[in-house]
C-alpha cells in the first residue's frame, strides 16, 4: 500500500518542486560543487524527473550578482533568462521573477510585463546576493510595499528568502499584504522553524516551503501539519544547490498522513499557482 502510494508518486512525476534556481549557464549554476559537478540545461528535467519531480518553479540568479546593482538591467536580464528557459522547457517550469526595492519605476514596468507574459511567480527573491542591503533596502521598505501591492493587484505569489536578522520587516511585508501569497523559504533549525510557525499563525496569507536548511530533522513536518497545518506547507528543494531526492524521500518518510504528503508534495503549489 505504502509501497504503491510511493512508487506511483514518483514513478509519474507527480511531484511540484516549489523553489528552484533553473539556470542557462555555468555563471547561474547555483551549485556549490560546481568544479565537480555541472549538468546541462537540458539535463535538468530529466535530474529531476528521476526524483519524482515533474514540474519545478522559480527564478534564475546570476552568482555575478553578489555585489551591489548599479542599474536595474542584470535584475532584467535573469528575469529574461527565466522566460527563455520558459520557452525551452514548456509546461515543466514556472518562471519566477525578480523585482528590487532599489528601482521601483523599474520594478513596476517588471510586474505588468511579466503579468503581461502570464508569469504570477515573484521570487524566490535573495536579497543578499543582489544588493539590498548596500541600497538601504529590506522588506520593510516603503519601496517594496509600492511593488507588492502591484504584485497583490494581480493575485501573484511572492516567495522570499528567509532574512532571520530581519524579522520586524518579515512581518510588515506580509500584514501589509494581504492580498498577496507569501512563501517563505527555508524552515533553518527548530529556532527559526518556531518563528515562521508563529508568523504563520497570525498571517493566513504565509506559506513555508520547505526547501534548503531544516527538512533533515526528522519530525517537521508533523510538527507543521500539527500546528499550522499541512495546507501550508509546499515542497521545495533549493535545486541545484540541493540534491532533489533527499528532499522526496524525506517527505515520503514522515509520519504524517497520505492526504498530507500529497498536499505537501504537489496539492498546495497547484491550488495556489493555479495550475
Ligand atoms: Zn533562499
Amino acid at each position: 500500500m505504502t509501497a504503491l502510494f510511493e512508487q506511483n508518486i514518483v514513478g509519474e512525476r507527480q511531484i511540484i518542486d516549489f523553489h528552484t534556481h533553473p539556470y542557462r549557464k555555468r555563471g547561474e549554476f547555483m551549485g556549490m560543487y560546481g568544479e565537480s559537478f555541472y549538468l546541462e540545461p537540458e539535463e535538468m528535467p530529466e535530474d529531476l524527473g528521476r526524483a519524482g519531480i515533474g514540474v519545478f518553479c522559480g527564478s534564475v540568479i546570476d552568482s555575478d550578482h553578489r555585489v551591489a546593482m548599479e542599474s536595474f538591467d542584470r535584475v532584467r536580464e535573469v528575469n529574461d533568462a527565466a522566460l527563455q528557459l520558459r520557452e525551452k522547457f514548456g509546461d515543466a517550469y514556472v518562471p519566477g521573477f525578480h523585482v528590487h526595492p532599489a528601482f521601483v519605476s523599474e520594478s513596476l514596468a517588471e510586474v505588468e510585463r511579466m503579468h503581461a507574459e502570464g508569469v504570477g511567480l515573484v521570487g524566490e527573491l535573495v536579497p543578499y546576493l543582489q544588493g539590498w542591503q548596500q541600497a538601504g533596502c529590506d522588506y520593510g521598505s516603503e519601496a517594496l510595499m509600492e511593488i507588492l501591492a502591484r504584485a497583490g493587484e494581480y493575485g501573484m505569489v511572492v516567495s522570499y528568502h528567509t532574512m532571520p536578522e530581519w524579522p520586524q520587516q518579515m512581518e510588515k511585508m506580509v500584514s501589509r499584504n494581504p492580498g498577496v501569497t507569501f512563501v517563505a523559504a527555508h524552515p533553518g533549525q527548530k529556532e527559526d522553524y518556531l518563528h515562521h510557525v508563529e508568523r504563520m499563525r497570525k498571517y493566513p496569507n504565509l506559506y513555508l516551503d520547505i526547501s534548503g536548511t531544516g527538512l533533515f530533522r526528522y519530525g517537521l513536518l508533523a510538527a507543521c501539519a500539527q500546528t499550522v497545518g499541512a495546507e501550508r506547507i509546499l515542497f521545495g528543494t533549493d535545486y541545484p544547490i540541493c540534491n532533489p531526492r533527499m528532499y522526496v524521500q524525506a517527505v515520503l518518510g514522515e509520519h504524517i498522513s497520505q492526504e498530507d504528503k500529497k498536499r505537501i508534495l504537489f496539492g498546495n503549489a497547484k491550488r495556489i499557482l493555479g495550475i
